[in-house]
C-alpha cells in the first residue's frame, strides 16, 4: 500500500509546481475526476528538477489508487527537466477507524501521535509487524534528542569503528531535516539503479552508504509531511540493493517528534544509540529519546556523551568545560549502558567537515580508538543477531 516512486535522471532545467499540476491534470483518479481535483494531493515540492509530493487516501482505498500513483509517476517523469520524482501513496487511518491490516512486506503502519502506545505484551510489539530486511543482520539507530549534538559525526565514526572490527557495515542517513552524510563523506553523486530498479548504495571507506541527501539538495528547504517521511525512509531501506550486511547504522533525524517516533516504530531496529552532549538541556532531550525507543520496544544499546570535555589541540590538556560526566551519570540512573565519552576536538570537527571522518583519516589516533571501543561495546550487544544471520 505504501509505495514511493523511483528516481531517475534527465537534464536539469527548472520545473515548476504549475507544470507538475498541468501534467497531473491528464491523470484520472478513482474518484472519476482529474488527480489535482480529487482533493488528495499534498503540496508539491519542485526543486531543481526534483519533484516530491504525496497522494493521501484512506487505508481502505489505497489499493485502488496504486494505478493512479503509477500514472502520476509516468506523467511527472515525462515533464522535460525532471531529474527525480518521489511520490508517495500514503494511507492514513481516520481517528477511531479500525486498524488497516498489516502490510506483508516493506509496509508500515501509520502512527497516531495522539494515542498512547501500549506495547507491554511482546506479541503487541511493533517489532513483530516489521519485516526484517533480507541480507541485513542488524539495523541500529543513532539518535539524539536535539540537533547539533554531533549525532551524524558519531554515526559515521561508529560505522567506521564497526567496520574496523571486521564487520560489513552500511550507513543510512535518514536525517530528512539536514542530511549530512554527503558532507561527511564528500559523496555527491546520485545512486544508480539495478535492472530490478533498486538503488545501488554508494561505496566509501568500505561502507555501503545511502542518504536522503543524495536524492535532495542538502540545503533545500523541503517540508516533509509525516507520511512522506516514512515512505522515503522505507524506500531507502527496502528499495536499495544493500547486499549482505552485518550492521546497518541509521542516522536518525534529531528530536523526538512524530517523524522520529514513526521511524522508531517502523524500522526493524535491533537497538538504538543515543548521542548527547553533557549540558543539562541536552540530557533532558536525551531522556525523551530514551523514552521514545522504550515506548516502541526498541532496546537502547547505550548513551554516548559527545563533546564531553574540551581537549586542547596544541597541548592535549583536558578541560571539563561543560560539567562533563552528566551522560554517564544519567545512563547509570536510567539503567542503560554508558558507551563512552568523545572529546570536543578540532580534529573531529575538521575531518568530518572535510569529508574524511577521523576514524578513517587518523586511524591510529586517540579519537579513532575511542570510537572503536564504543563500536565494540555496540557489536557485543548485537552478537546474537549477527551470528544468527
Ligand atoms: P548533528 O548530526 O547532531 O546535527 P553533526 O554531527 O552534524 O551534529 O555535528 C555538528 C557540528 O559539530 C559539526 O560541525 C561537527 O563537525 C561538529 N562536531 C561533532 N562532534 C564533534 C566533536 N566531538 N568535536 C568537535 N566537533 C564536533
Amino acid at each position: 500500500m505504501w509505495r514511493v516512486l523511483k528516481h531517475f535522471r534527465r537534464r536539469a532545467v527548472s520545473v515548476t509546481q504549475q507544470q507538475v499540476l498541468e501534467a497531473l491534470k491528464r491523470v484520472r483518479s478513482p474518484r472519476g475526476v482529474a488527480l489535482p481535483d480529487a482533493g488528495v494531493l499534498s503540496p508539491i515540492t519542485a526543486n531543481d528538477g526534483k519533484v516530491f509530493f504525496s497522494i493521501n487516501v484512506e487505508a481502505s482505498e489505497a489499493r485502488a489508487w496504486e494505478t493512479t500513483r503509477a500514472e502520476a509517476e509516468a506523467a511527472v517523469r515525462a515533464i522535460p527537466g525532471v531529474t527525480m520524482a518521489m511520490i508517495a501513496l500514503t494511507a492514513e487511518r481516520k481517528a477511531g477507524a479500525a486498524a488497516a491490516p498489516a502490510p506483508r512486506q516493506g509496509g508500515v503502519q501509520p502512527v497516531s501521535a495522539h494515542r498512547p502506545h501500549q506495547h507491554q505484551n511482546p506479541a503487541d510489539s511493533p517489532m513483530s509487524r516489521q519485516a526484517p530486511i533480507p541480507g541485513i543482520a542488524a539495523v541500529i539507530a543513532v539518535a539524539s534528542g536535539k540537533g547539533g549534538v554531533g549525532k551524524s559525526t558519531t554515526a559515521i565514526n561508529l560505522a567506521l569503528g564497526l567496520r574496523d572490527l571486521g564487520l560489513k557495515v552500511g550507513l543510512l542517513d535518514a536525517d530528512i531535516y539536514g542530511p549530512s552524510v554527503p558532507r561527511l563523506t564528500g559523496l555527491q553523486e546520485k545512486p544508480q539503479l539495478t535492472p530490478e530498479k533498486k538503488m545501488i548504495p554508494l561505496s566509501r571507506f568500505g561502507l555501503s552508504i545511502m542518504s536522503i541527501g543524495f536524492l535532495v539538495e542538502e540545503d533545500s528547504a523541503l517540508v516533509w509531511r509525516g507520511p512522506m517521511v516514512m515512505s522515503a525512509i522505507n524506500q531507502m531501506l527496502r528499495d536499495v540493493a544493500w547486499g549482505t550486511l552485518d550492521v546497518l547504522v541509521v542516522d536518525m533525524p534529531p528530536g523526538t517528534g512524530d517523524a522520529q517516533l514513526t521511524l522508531a516504530q517502523n524500522v526493524p531496529l535491533k537497538g538504538a544509540v543515543i548521542v548527547s552532549t553533557p549540558q543539562d538541556l541536552s540530557l533532558i532531550d536525551a531522556r525523551r529519546g530514551l523514552a521514545m525507543f522504550r515506548k516502541v520496544n526498541v532496546p537502547v544499546l547505550g548513551i554516548i556523551e559527545n563533546m564531553s570535555y574540551f581537549q586542547c589541540p596544541e597541548c592535549g590538556t583536558r578541560s571539563d568545560i561543560f560539567g562533563h560526566g552528566g551522560a554517564r551519570h544519567e545512563a547509570e540512573r536510567l539503567g542503560v549502558p554508558f558507551l563512552g565519552e568523545i572529546p570536543l576536538h578540532m580534529d573531529i570537527r575538521s575531518t568530518s567537515d572535510a569529508g574524511n571522518p577521523v576514524v578513517e583519516s587518523e586511524p591510529s589516533g586517540p579519537h579513532a580508538a575511542i570510537y572503536r571501543t564504543i563500536a565494540s561495546a555496540v557489536r557485543d550487544q548485537l552478537k546474537d543477531a549477527i551470528a544468527a544471520a
